[in-house]
């Protein structure tokens, strides 16, 4: 039987809120209205357990860009404006406690839409978000500009002074990625509120759910119509609408240095600010000295977290050949262990991949893995019978040449090898396009120090991975991208820097 809402969903433990949602959503949020496409048309979202189609969602294409635009632009410029950054700091707030109280709710669209497990998106994905809303929230009413002294002129002939006002960056766009939907719709939208810009939100085609709900709570919050717009649709039509749009002052896109780049050429033409934050192939390091245990739990969360689907996935694990027998093993025993499921199931522990063409995608970089000489050492292909599942795999003797090595995956598959001396590691470590993290596992301070330095890489974690906390700016080198979202940094990123002479 073809798996359909009809027969898929009443099995699964979904609660009455998110129900109701999944019968209500699908339009997208303009000038604070509900609205479908203009030319009507939708595209569908599935679960990525069954390919069920769970929601049929307004598919945005131009003139629906252009209103969210002109909405951006016309509360930016009207009740916006008049609001104080405190006013501002406390819709943020509510907003706040509005994702707090349908917490249960938002973890389980997001696991329905996205295929991870709920316990994660509860911990995680929706967890994370109202302690970052108020993080956020707390810089509205901190935002400050500088008094400078005149640097040439001295004494008497100093004649003037010169401050600095921090005004808002104006209309923001957002291109949002599917792997973490609403945490990655926040971490946008946020220091836009925060800074009194205004934001335009395309959510991926493949996770349309939890951003529209989102645009619920916003409203519900109080924020006037047209600060907050979120449009539905497919990447290369309302997404690249949205790179384009000459109205846009800034626009923040975060997913694959192919579109990456497509995004940066488009705002190029309107010299639109752009920050990217782009994919990784991020290096574990693993030192002589490691604790073994801490490092096989730590290297397989690494990887696995999220089915891999995360842009700082530690892909690579390089271990120094006196412990790499015994770190490779405990990894892939992990692995083989891991119970795969629906998201929604709860004895799941990894979920299914998001979509069909990143099943295939995976696959067939495992095949390319093995066709090169990897041993596969647990996992190695799909999972038969429905639902677009890929088994947590462990690579082993990887070389640095195979694209297993080179390419970002963007699944559950580890290329690990051995390595004999450390500026041989590094060199390998930064063997590659990308930059946006790395690890190192030791307890040798000094080693550690000899390490960290020298990796090219916008985060390195001693004895973690995947740590993400508001406070500290994140963000790539290389072709990772540019701009630092998280902390002060991304409040800059989201004003203008006005420089303001006083002669007197
Ligand atoms: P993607 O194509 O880069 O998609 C990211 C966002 O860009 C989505 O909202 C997408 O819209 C939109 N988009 C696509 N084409 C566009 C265009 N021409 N103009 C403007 N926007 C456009 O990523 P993906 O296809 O979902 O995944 C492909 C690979 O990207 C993955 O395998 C992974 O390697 C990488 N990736 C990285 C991250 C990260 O966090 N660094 C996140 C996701 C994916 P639609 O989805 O609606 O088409
Ligand atoms: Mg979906």
């Amino acid at each position: 039987m073809a798996a359909t809402a009809e027969n898929i969903l009443p099995k699964y433990p979904l609660a009455d809120p998110a129900r109701a949602f999944l019968k209500r959503a699908g339009k997208m949020l303009i000038d604070g209205k509900w609205v479908a496409a203009d030319s009507g048309k939708t595209f569908d979202t599935e679960d990525p357990a069954s390919g069920a189609v769970v929601a049929k969602i307004a598919a945005a294409e131009k003139s629906d860009v252009d209103k969210a635009v002109r909405a951006a632009r016309a509360a930016l410029e009207g009740p916006w404006s008049t609001m104080t950054p405190s006013m501002r700091e406390g819709l943020m707030l509510k907003l706040a406690d509005l994702v707090e109280k349908n917490a249960e709710e938002l973890a389980q669209i997001e696991s329905l839409d996205n295929g991870k497990t709920v316990a994660m998106a509860r911990m995680v994905d929706v967890g994370s978000a109202p302690p970052f809303i108020r993080y956020m929230a707390g810089w509205a009413t901190k935002i400050t500009g500088e008094t400078i002294q005149p640097s040439i002129f001295r004494g008497p002939d100093a004649k003037f002074f010169a401050y600095t006002l921090k005004e808002p960056v104006g209309v923001c766009g957002a291109i949002i990625p599917w792997n973490f939907p609403l945490a990655m719709v926040l971490w946008k939208m946020c220091p836009a509120l925060a800074t009194g810009s205004t934001i335009v939100i395309k959510p991926a085609e493949q996770t349309p759910l939890s951003a529209l709900r989102l645009g619920e709570l916003v409203m519900e919050a109080g924020f006037p119509p047209g600060v907050v717009n979120i449009i539905t649709g497919l990447g290369e039509v309302a997404g690249a609408a949205l790179a384009g749009h000459p109205g846009l002052n800034k626009i923040a896109f975060t997913g694959s240095t192919e579109i990456g780049k497509i995004i940066a050429r488009a705002a190029a033409e309107n010299v639109t600010r752009v920050s990217l934050e782009l994919g990784g192939k991020s290096p574990v390091i693993v030192l002589p000295d490691a604790n073994v245990d801490m490092t096989i739990q730590g290297a397989a969360m690494g990887i696995f977290f999220n089915s891999g689907q995360v842009c700082t996935a530690g892909s690579r694990l390089y271990v120094h050949k006196k412990i790499y027998a015994d770190v490779v093993e405990g990894v892939a025993e992990i692995a083989s262990k891991m119970k795969l499921g629906p998201g929604l199931a709860p004895d799941s522990e990894l979920g299914p991949l998001v979509s069909k063409e990143q099943q295939d995608r995976v696959t067939s970089f495992i095949k390319s893995g093995i066709a090169e000489g990897a041993k596969v050492l647990t996992g190695g292909d799909a999972v038969s019978g429905g639902g677009y599942f890929v088994k947590p795999t462990v690579l082993g003797d990887t070389k640095p040449d195979m694209k297993v090595v080179k390419e970002e995956i963007f699944g559950p598959v580890l290329a690990a090898s051995s390595f004999d001396d450390i500026d041989e590691v590094i060199k390998r470590a930064n063997d590659t396009s990308y930059g946006l993290a790395a690890s190192v596992w030791s307890n040798d301070f000094r080693a550690v120090q000899r390490v960290v330095p020298r990796l090219k890489a916008g985060t390195v974690w001693v004895n973690a991975h995947n740590l993400i906390d508001p406070s500290v700016p994140f963000g790539g080198f290389k072709h990772s991208g540019f701009g630092r979202e998280m902390s002060k940094m991304v409040i800059d990123m989201y004003t203008e820097t006005k420089s303001v002479y006083y002669a007197f």
